[in-house]
């Protein structure tokens, strides 16, 4: 029986490890894939090209294509929204705005009308898990074979992953297998070290995660670093919620949808009563880390981080970086 093993890769350290462990094991048929959901910093694309190069792996890219969405949902604003008595001006806006773009996150947002948050997380299904299905699973499925899904999930990572199974069983020959489950953090980066590869570098600038910049569950301090490091990623967010606004029958969307989630993490969702009202856009939202708890009063320390600074939360530092294996092409 063939075995097809196909690995996820975001340009996180997790996901990186596991890619890296596949290489090492050399495993047959391996796959390496990227969803790119068109909110990735571009320091993260050029990381996979790195990542490509120096492990002489490709890394195929898929994307979800929302244009049927939006083809439907022009439809339903042309007709229905009409009906309803929804007034002429925010038609004709929404009809402006409802064309594919080609950015995954930007189309998923406009045809929906709407930011994904921490309570409707459509964003992971819609951007991630359905274009990883159906582009590279299901064409590999019904055909005897046994296909192998790599996730670079620990159970360390969250409460929701604490009880995964190291491997389970899908159907129609699809397996979940989750091998670096049970390892941490310091393992993860060891294992870059070991296979001479250095982690992408937004670790080294304050990011504890690498994915969607911003994610709709960004903490108060990651987004207080993004804003300082890269404020052209506030203004795209910016341009989209103004995007999504006028694709939204209320014309109200802003990035930070779930913000009145309790949760008690610190991520931006973690907002009072108070806060909720004053934050109706990225701007505002940039605003509320720059304050203590509660969102009234400033962290006057706040304000003077260095933004060439090493802050990485994980101690990296690329001066520090010593591979142990280093590679050619890793130099
Ligand atoms: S990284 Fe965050 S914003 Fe991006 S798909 Fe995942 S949950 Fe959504």
């Amino acid at each position: 029986m063939t075995t097809h093993n196909i690995v996820s890769v975001s340009g996180g350290k997790d996901s990186t490890a596991t890619l890296l462990l596949a290489i090492a094991l050399e495993v047959e048929n391996l796959q390496a894939v990227f969803a790119d959901t068109g909110n990735e910093h571009e320091q993260t694309y050029e990381y996979l090209d790195y990542l490509e190069r120096v492990t002489r792996t490709q890394i195929r890219r898929v994307k979800a294509d929302f244009t049927r969405q939006i083809a439907g949902k022009r439809r339903f604003v042309e007709t229905k929204w009409r009906e309803q008595g929804v007034p002429e001006e925010i038609v004709l806006a929404a009809l402006e705005v409802l064309q594919p773009t080609g950015n995954p996150f930007l189309d998923l947002c406009v045809w929906k009308g709407r930011f994904p948050s921490r309570r409707a997380q459509f964003c992971t299904e819609e951007l991630k898990r359905n274009p990883m299905l159906e582009q590279v699973t299901i064409p590999l499925m019904g055909q005897g074979d046994m296909i192998l899904s790599w996730q670079g999930v620990r159970t360390g990572e969250s409460l929701a992953r604490r009880y995964l199974p190291e491997c389970d069983e899908v159907g129609g020959g699809l397996f979940n297998y989750r091998p670096i489950l049970k390892w941490d953090v310091a393992t993860v980066f060891e294992a870059h070290r070991y296979m001479g590869v250095k982690p992408n570098p937004l670790y080294s600038q304050g990011m504890g995660r690498v994915g969607c910049m911003p994610c709709i569950n960004c903490r108060k301090d990651e987004l207080r670093e993004i804003a300082l490091r890269f404020p052209e990623v506030i203004d795209r967010v910016e341009r989209w919620e103004a995007v999504t606004r006028q694709a939204s029958k209320q014309g109200a969307a802003t990035f930070f949808a779930g913000a009145n989630a309790k949760h008690p993490s610190g991520s931006i969702a973690d907002l009072s009563a108070a806060e909720i009202v004053s934050i109706a856009n990225i701007r505002q939202a940039v605003e509320w880390p720059k304050t203590t708890r509660g969102g009234v009063h400033y962290d006057l320390l706040a304000g003077l981080a260095d933004a060439a600074a090493c802050s990485s939360a994980y101690g990296l530092c690329d001066s520090e970086w010593e591979p142990v294996r280093l590679t050619e092409e890793a130099a």
